[in-house]
């Protein structure tokens, strides 16, 4: 096995330099535990969000290595029985009526922008496209999604961006009111803002917003790939908030560890998608949709999303005893939090260096531990953490 400098080396000569990394090496994991370059990590970042069962959990590994002995690919032109099977059990878990397979978040949003734009259309004609989102929000990296991404940052280089989006302020219902002109087919928002900060939004908004666009045939979409397949105590995070959503995307821990998004819609809009509208080569991929339906098994077994508050609940108090970590914000397993006089990058890369990888979310650290995390990894993380958090605090003092 090559050392790190060397694997260090041959990544930044050869991949393009789009990431800032860690100076890190994974090379294996099990649950929420990593190997690598001879030392031990704690994961509290499931890969952002997407190793939902750990990392190589065994019922995951058995239904994906069966399904690439049996058939690895076969197109859409042709009916696949996993793909049919995920399919089902997808909207029986969420409640929805139809599912679009595609294979990553930023493509999720494509489809359901899509979806969204066809059915104003349909319905209203051309003049009906504007899709409003929130400002600080994230919807992904493809030229429309960063349309969408109502931060300025992301709207930089890749000029002309795309027109049809409108930012409301997040928690604002008036913002959003006055956004919702005569053009807007939908509102698309995240239930909680992840690489915005941990930023859950309000109840009472929420369901204020889901009235008006109800009343004016206005689509609320929920961007739910951070948010979605458990992460937050329910399956889809929008349903903390006791409101329905006519389109939800998923990505990140469907596939659980595989490249897999999902548009989702309520009944009424399963046909307005038809045959040549949309398509995706690798959509609904038989390992990808073998891996899922093992994810969706377990998270949809008898006392799976209690577990998840529980563990959020038990982390939230470890957290709350460290000094100088202030609010925390978020529900279920996706938290963050800032800590007094400590900068969130730095705290992550001594954490790292430490033995525990953790998120950040501008100046917010971010945990979205596997949702299979044990106590044991649970206390062996916020170990880690405290040390490090004591760590940057000294330095800081001394300086
Ligand atoms: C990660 C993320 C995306 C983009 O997903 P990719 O798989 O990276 O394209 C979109 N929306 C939200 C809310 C995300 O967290």
């Amino acid at each position: 096995m090559a050392d790190f400098k060397t694997v260090k080396e041959k990544t930044d000569k050869y991949i393009m330099n789009t990431y800032s990394r860690f100076d890190v090496e994974i090379e294996s994991g099990k649950g929420a535990t990593a190997q690598g370059g001879g030392k031990s990590f704690v994961d509290f970042g499931s890969g952002i969000g997407v190793n939902a069962l750990g990392y190589c959990d065994d019922g995951w590994v058995k239904a994906v290595t069966a399904q690439a002995k049996k058939l690895s690919h076969c197109s859409n032109l042709y009916y696949s029985p996993v793909q049919g099977e995920l399919a089902q059990m997808l909207c029986k878990a969420s409640g929805f009526e139809r599912v679009f397979f595609c294979n990553s978040g930023a493509e999720a949003n494509e489809g359901a922008i899509k979806l969204a734009r066809k059915y104003g259309f349909d319905k209203y004609g051309k003049e009906r496209t504007t899709i409003v989102t929130l400002k600080n929000s994230f919807h992904g990296r493809t030229v429309t999604t960063l349309s969408a991404t109502g931060q300025d940052a992301f709207h930089n280089y890749f000029f002309p961006f795309n027109d049809g989006f409108k930012f409301a302020q997040a928690n604002d219902f008036e913002s959003v009111r006055k956004a919702c002109t005569g053009d807007v087919c939908a509102v698309m928002m995240e239930a909680i803002q992840g690489e915005g900060g941990v930023l859950p939004l309000d109840t009472g908004f929420v369901k204020k917003v889901a009235d008006f666009c109800k009343e004016r045939d206005i689509l609320l979409i929920f961007d739910e790939v951070q948010t979605g397949i458990a992460r937050t105590g329910k399956f889809f995070a929008y349903e903390n908030f006791g409101v329905s959503a006519d389109i939800v995307s998923s990505a990140k821990a469907l596939g659980g560890g595989l490249p897999m998004g999902a548009v989702l819609c309520r009944k009424g809009l399963e046909n307005v998608l038809g045959s040549g509208s949309h398509g995706t080569t690798f959509g609904g991929n038989p390992i990808v949709c073998a891996g899922a339906i093992e994810v969706l098994k377990r998270v949809m077994q008898k006392g799976f999303l209690e577990s998840v508050n529980e563990k959020g609940d038990y982390i939230r108090e470890k957290l709350s005893k460290i000094d100088g970590v202030g609010k925390i914000r978020g529900m279920g397993l996706m938290l963050g939090f800032e800590v007094d006089g400590v900068d969130s990058n730095k705290a992550a890369d001594l954490a790292a260096q430490n033995g525990l990888l953790i998120l950040t979310a501008k100046n917010s650290l971010r945990m979205l531990p596997p949702l299979v995390i044990t106590r044991e990894e649970i206390d062996r993380g916020i170990k880690i953490l405290t040390d490090t958090i004591n760590e940057l605090k000294n330095k800081g003092a001394n300086q």
